[in-house]
């Protein structure tokens, strides 16, 4: 068993935990996502969700063949999928009586005091109101110099910004691997003290089409996360019950506590 402290949370699920192959959203997956947070949000838990997924909505819904690769097309895609997205979040938040709201950010939210100071108001308020941010980064405006590019740095940020305890990266692996975890004798790692240079070393970036940042963008946003205090556990999103069983202290994924 674990010991973790879990009052807030920051939960971060990928792209390839929310949308199906096609690049459809993954409705069944997020309804049990939703229903599991709600259960957690009804025994005391505080949870900010960071989600990934607009450009993939989009991409379905004005039936793009492959995401566009073009700057204004992807933020003219991501505004398309972004409002599908909280659609799906808020029918299925409503359910339990929960509201939810949206938080788009970018860099510059990091790097302008004031900016950063407002956006960590808003989330405290939100928190606060009992509502669940749902955060994800302002694709429509974001260019190079003011983008983080991936969600899982996006949500070290946010974890650092609300203080949370915990930060969860649910991805479609199960976990850190102690080399790519396509070749046969990859083995999980369970527990992590320290980020050595093998175990970046051994991080690859996504491997599916439309997952983004890989393990290595996953290992950043762990180092980021630290540097406040926040621990953080690396689990498959296939089965969002798994929240419950890694708060409940059991042995799943990968857990980060650096020392
Ligand atoms: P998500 O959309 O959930 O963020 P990504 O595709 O960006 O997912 O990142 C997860 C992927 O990172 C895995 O499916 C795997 O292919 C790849 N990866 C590369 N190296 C490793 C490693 N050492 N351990 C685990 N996954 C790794």
């Amino acid at each position: 068993m674990r010991e973790i402290a879990s009052d807030r949370i920051v939960i971060k699920v990928g792209t390839s935990t929310l949308t199906k192959a096609t690049g459809e959203l993954n409705t069944g997956r997020i309804q049990e996502l939703v229903n599991v947070i709600a259960k957690l949000k009804k025994q005391g838990k505080q949870i900010i969700l960071v989600t990934s997924g607009a450009i993939g909505v989009g991409c379905a819904k004005l039936n793009l063949p492959k995401r566009p690769t073009l700057i204004p097309e992807k933020q003219a895609v991501a505004a398309v999928g972004q409002s599908l997205l909280m659609g799906v979040y808020d029918k299925y938040f409503s359910t339990h009586d929960f509201a939810v709201g949206q938080v788009l950010i970018t860099k510059d939210c990091i790097e302008h005091t004031r900016r950063y100071g407002n956006a960590i108001n808003t989330l405290n308020s939100l928190i606060s109101l009992g509502v669940i941010p749902i955060v994800n980064e302002n694709d429509t405006v974001a260019v190079d110099e003011i983008i983080f590019g991936d969600n899982d740095t996006l949500s070290a940020y946010v974890a650092t910004m609300v203080n949370a305890n915990l930060l969860i990266i649910l991805s479609d692996i199960d976990g850190l691997y102690d080399k790519n975890p396509s070749e046969p004798d990859a083995v999980l790692i369970s527990n992590v003290v320290k980020i050595t240079d093998e175990i970046k070393e051994n991080a690859g970036g996504a491997g599916t089409a439309h997952g983004t940042g890989g393990m290595a963008t996953k290992l950043e946003a762990v180092s980021i996360a630290a540097r406040n205090g926040t621990k953080t556990v690396i689990a498959s999103g296939e089965c969002p019950s798994v929240l419950e069983a890694i708060l409940d202290g059991e042995v799943i994924g990968t857990y980060f506590d650096l020392k």
